[in-house]
């Protein structure tokens, strides 16, 4: 992989300027105020490149920032949120099979409590019926 740093040098001149705009990504807007716009290059250090300028005053080299460096940036600064968020799903995943042990635990729990009460339904039911046969037939 072979990655070419070529763009220091035409760029130096706006560099100052640049880093007190200092917005990571792509710029919405430019340091005058007036909204930024997508440009191709026609320079011959950087032919075809694209970038971010101003939209109103670019003939007067009003440079904001290259496109593929702000997409580098806005890269860089999503891999930590995309890390969180994976971070953030194994520990819901963790979360999620606590919770179904759980209630498996309550279903059986209930399921006992169930049978206990069937139990008690059936011994009374016996009482009663031995108490009725007591009392009426003998
Ligand atoms: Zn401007």
């Amino acid at each position: 992989m072979a990655l070419k740093m070529s763009s220091s040098s035409s760029v130096s001149g706006n560099y100052a300027r640049r880093r007190l705009n200092a917005e990571r990504g792509t710029p919405k807007q430019c340091w005058c105020d007036e909204p930024s716009e997508l440009f191709t290059s026609a320079s011959v250090t950087n032919p075809g490149r694209l970038y971010y300028c101003c939209a109103k005053e670019y003939r007067k080299r009003h440079l904001l920032k290259w496109a593929d460096e702000c997409l580098v940036e806005e890269v860089e600064d999503i891999k930590p949120v995309i890390r969180g968020m994976n971070e953030d799903i194994s520990e819901l995943r963790l979360n999620v099979s606590r919770l179904e042990k759980k209630i498996e635990v309550m279903k059986k729990a209930d399921m006992r409590k169930g049978d206990e009460c069937m139990r008690n339904v059936v011994v009374c039911g016996v009482g009663m019926a031995i108490l009725c046969y007591y009392y009426f037939f003998i």
